[in-house]
């Protein structure tokens, strides 16, 4: 990266700052992002929801991840998956399954994965690492002693991350996949990690279908246990992550009128939603009467809604900007402020507030004995070039990007 590219991103980065003060800031929501001089005045967007690697910790590296980004995608939410999808010899013999839909055998809360994204965040020179925002996600949400892993790993790697997520509860096919005891709404454990997130101020990216496979009656079967939840955690930043749908379910009637009735219950102020992964866009572009329903949606409540590729190690750009293109139809119908808002406007306000409150959790918190041994404290090897950087880390994979 050269000297004046380096100089364009500490201004970008800046813009909303500026923006704030003056109120003035907006753009045509036909042309998200002007291009002057071949390169963007602004990024087309920070991705809220992206998984640097798969259902078998292989992914990409950061330094890749970055070149993929270009001047396209400003910042990133970034993790890992929770999940290990098991190679089970006597299920699936010697070929290995990459993904939850190619074996039977069961998968497992693979808590190493925590490790392995700091590591990816901290081998990136300052700079780099202002573009990326860490997320916790290897805890298992069945169990009380989740919120302790969470712990554990903010007093490992103090000044990485900033949130947790993307877990799930409810999920398709994967909920019942799970080793022991499935995942639930109703579980205190969820309650626990939840209470955690406000106390940390870490900002909760949280899976859970809003319905099962097949629709239950005309409420979505989670809807009504999932809004208690997020009421009893008022001081908990919350992002229910593709509004509860996904590849197996689909929106009820009612699913855009559920939300705007969500959008207007004052105690459920600290709810957002993410409208990432190409199968929540499938549902939204479906045809005029859906696109346009949700960009009424959107602009009448355009802080709470969030944009995410639920990209998963992405092996080029054109597949890593596909969700942000599937959703055109949708950018045209939305204001300016709203599709600003959308992109990158809602996404700052959410993550840089979360990282003020957990960097001031862990100066508060974490005595001088954890902070002396703190690897964000000693020097870190820089990044190789992205060409080079294949055997650190996150090793690119065949299995990478089959989807989440
Ligand atoms: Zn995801």
């Amino acid at each position: 990266m050269d000297l004046p590219r380096r100089f364009r991103w500490a201004i970008l980065l800046l813009l909303p700052a500026i923006a704030s003060l003056h109120g003035s800031f907006s753009i045509r929501a036909e042309e998200p992002a002007a291009v002057e001089d071949g390169k963007r005045a602004e990024p087309l967007f920070h991705d809220s929801h992206f998984h640097l690697s798969n259902y078998v910790h292989e992914g990409i590296d950061t330094s890749r991840l970055l070149e993929l980004m270009d001047d396209e995608v400003g910042r990133v939410a970034l993790f890992g998956i929770p999940l290990m999808q098991k190679w089970d010899y006597f299920v699936n013999g010697r070929r290995r399954p990459g993904y939850y839909l190619e074996s039977d055998a069961e998968m497992y809360y693979y808590s190493f994965i925590d490790a392995l994204i700091a590591r990816q965040y901290l081998r990136l020179p300052e700079k780099e690492r202002q573009r990326f925002d860490p997320f916790i996600v290897g805890f298992n949400p069945t169990d009380m002693n989740g919120k302790q892993h969470i712990e554990n790993v903010l007093k490992t790697f103090p000044g990485v991350f900033v949130g947790i997520g993307e877990f799930s509860i409810h999920k398709e096919l994967v909920s019942s996949k799970v080793a022991g005891h499935v995942a639930s709404v109703k579980n205190p454990a969820v309650d626990e990690i939840l209470d955690l997130a406000g106390d940390t101020g870490l900002l909760v990216i949280l899976h859970c279908d809003i319905n099962e496979m097949r629709a239950v009656g005309e409420e979505p079967a989670h809807a009504a246990d999932l809004r208690e939840l997020f009421a009893r955690h008022p001081r908990t930043s919350i992002i229910h992550a593709h509004t509860g749908l996904g590849r197996f379910v689909g929106p009820t009637a009612n699913h855009v009128a559920l939300l705007d009735e969500m959008c207007r219950d004052h105690a459920l102020d600290h709810v957002a939603f993410d409208i990432s992964w190409d199968e929540v866009a499938k549902w939204v572009v479906k045809d005029e009467e859906t696109v346009k329903a949700w960009a009424d949606l959107i602009n009448r409540h355009s802080t709470r809604f969030l944009f995410g590729t639920d990209a998963v190690a992405p092996k080029s750009q054109e597949s890593y900007l596909k969700t942000y293109h599937d959703y055109d139809p949708l950018w045209k119908l939305l204001t300016p402020e709203a599709s600003r808002a959308v992109r990158l406007g809602n996404y700052e306000r959410l993550v840089d507030a979360a990282r003020r409150k957990v960097r001031a959790w862990e100066a508060e918190n974490l005595g001088d004995e954890d902070a002396d041994e703190a690897p964000a404290t000693i020097p870190i090897r820089p990044a190789e070039p992205a060409r080079k950087a294949a055997g650190s880390g996150i090793a690119p994979s065949g299995l990478a990007e089959a989807g989440r």
